[in-house]
């Protein structure tokens, strides 16, 4: 018999975002595994909640992993939570979680908070599909490279980033995907003093570099996709090699011969090829 491990998570600032589930959890549970036992400490003192603490990370804690992991197979059941918002992300649980599976546990999810999904439930950027991509690195050679990595993404971009980077952060956003690309920099969700700013990265970086409040607090920035060109642009290649070849030769050829060039179908390109002449 091995006990159940729940992934709790906690507010990202607003205490009133605790849902019932977790506080009824945390007060149930045998053991609450904590990133900062001082820090978590504060949240259930507010909570009433006395559940003896364990320190977690996942960084060289083969200790306290296993001490966890002891404790999941004596039968007792173990919470894990962070810092403040959804274990795992951008903050540690990862190995737990996965050893923990692999050992058998019941791993139940107490859902809450987390600043990526709060912010983009706020910033009107497509949000059918997104790619989080937590913190960039923190160097800026590394920083740009990466960022190239993500120019020809076409889902909405999710970053978290330190209030010190945040305007460096921009500015080479900007560089790498250009000024007019639309982007929303949410700050201090929950909290007194939330902020959403809405533009162009030219538009952001200007207003983050000429008022200091915004780079202050707690940042999440997401950026718009790139347009779906890639396929577009094929398209519209592929139109314009059939028109040209079109005007010398029988329809099939130029059809046959546009496949040849661009990767396209024949059968399409003829068809498209026949439509077009129909609009002439
Ligand atoms: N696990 C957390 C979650 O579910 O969102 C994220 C932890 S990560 C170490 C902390 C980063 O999340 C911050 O540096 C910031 O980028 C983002 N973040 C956390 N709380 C936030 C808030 N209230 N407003 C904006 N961003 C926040």
């Amino acid at each position: 018999m091995v006990g159940d491990l729940y992934v709790v998570a906690t507010p990202i600032g607003n205490l009133g975002d605790m849902v019932p589930r977790a506080v009824e959890t945390l007060q149930s549970v045998d053991v609450i595994a904590a990133e900062d036992t001082r820090h978590s400490k504060k949240l259930l003192d507010y909570f009433g909640i006395s559940t003896p603490l364990f320190s977690y990370h996942d960084q060289g804690a083969e200790k306290q992993q296993t001490r966890i992991l002891d404790t999941l197979q004596s039968n007792k059941s173990v919470a894990l939570i962070s810092d403040a918002g959804t274990p795992l992300i951008s903050d540690p649980g990862y190995r737990l979680v996965r050893q923990a599976r692999k050992l058998g546990v019941n791993i139940i999810p107490i859902p809450g908070s987390c600043a990526a999904i709060a912010a983009l439930s706020a910033a009107g950027l497509p949000s059918d599909r997104f790619v989080f991509e937590g913190f960039p690195p923190a160097r800026r050679e590394k920083r740009l490279n990466y960022l190239t990595g993500l120019a020809t993404e076409t889902r909405t971009l999710i970053f978290y980033e330190a209030p010190h980077r945040v305007l460096e952060t921009l500015q080479d956003l900007a560089v790498v995907m250009g000024e007019n690309r639309e982007a929303v920099v949410g700050r201090e969700i929950t909290k007194a003093y939330e902020t959403f700013l809405c533009g162009t990265l030219g538009e952001l970086q200007q207003q983050v570099a000429e008022d200091p409040n915004q780079r202050r607090g707690e940042i999440v920035i997401m950026v718009r996709g790139a347009e779906s060109d890639i396929r577009e642009q094929s398209d519209e290649e592929q139109r314009r090699v059939l028109a040209l070849l079109a005007k010398e030769l029988p329809l099939k050829k130029a059809a046959a011969l546009t496949a040849e060039i661009t990767g396209g179908n024949k059968k399409a390109l003829y068809q498209l090829g026949v439509s077009l002449k129909e609009t002439e």
